[in-house]
């Protein structure tokens, strides 16, 4: 009765617990470094971080972003720069989310969040645009027409988890190095995979300065 077993197979399939989601009526959590639709950081008193210095569209290996700097009006600055972010355009039809412009950003004003579920049936929804950008007046991302936000995708960007992970130089564990932003303030440390694993790996042992090749 081979074909009994192979209906006990089935069976048990149909209880067992699934792996699957119903996605997109349900999401899994996002890995905490995963690059996704960047956001225009403003500092906590709510002017922009960007100086349009365009060092960010100059390390971009797609050729995706476009910055025109301005100078800020005497008076009424846009940013606490010389200069700030007068245009800024990233085409999502080529960013391959590699975070270089990030890494590249001396003031902290580009990072990406965790969305990816974007999408648009023309090009010109593909280029956004500063407008479309830069963070809302409570600091978090804007929430555009044809994007699919759920609750932690503005948590933690990724340049936030890199500038306070020990993931370069160890002497920076738990140091927060980034200055306040609207809507968050100055986050705590990432404890970062030294975090996760308190012992340290241990020191390989030096060369015998006698016994190498000569
Ligand atoms: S993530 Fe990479 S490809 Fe996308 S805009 Fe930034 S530097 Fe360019
Ligand atoms: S986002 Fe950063 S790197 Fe790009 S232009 Fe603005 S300040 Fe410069």
């Amino acid at each position: 009765m081979g074909y009994l077993d192979g209906f006990k197979v089935t069976f048990a399939k149909l209880i067992e617990a699934r792996t699957t989601t119903s996605y997109p009526e349900e999401k899994r959590d996002k890995p905490a470094r995963l690059h996704g639709r960047h956001v225009l950081n403003r500092y906590e008193d709510g002017m922009e971080k960007c100086i349009g210095c365009e060092l960010c569209a100059g390390v971009c290996p797609a050729r995706c972003i476009y910055v025109r700097g301005a100078d800020n009006e005497p008076g009424n600055p846009t940013s606490p720069g010389e200069r700030f972010g007068f245009v800024y355009e990233i085409n999502y039809l080529r960013c391959i989310h590699c975070d270089l412009c990030v890494e590249a950003c001396p003031t902290q004003a580009i990072t990406e969040s965790k969305l990816f579920e974007f999408s648009f049936v023309n090009r010109s929804d593909a280029i956004y645009t500063k407008a479309e950008l830069v963070v809302g007046d409570d600091g978090k991302p804007q929430h555009l027409p044809w994007e699919d936000w759920r609750p932690g995708e503005d948590e933690q960007t990724s340049a936030w988890m890199r500038a306070t992970a020990p993931a370069g130089d160890a002497s920076y564990e738990g140091e927060v190095a980034w200055s306040g932003e609207l809507g968050y303030g100055v986050r705590a440390p990432e404890l970062g995979q030294r975090g996760e694993d308190p012992e340290p790996p241990p020191v390989p042992a030096q060369a015998d300065d006698h016994g190498g090749h000569h």
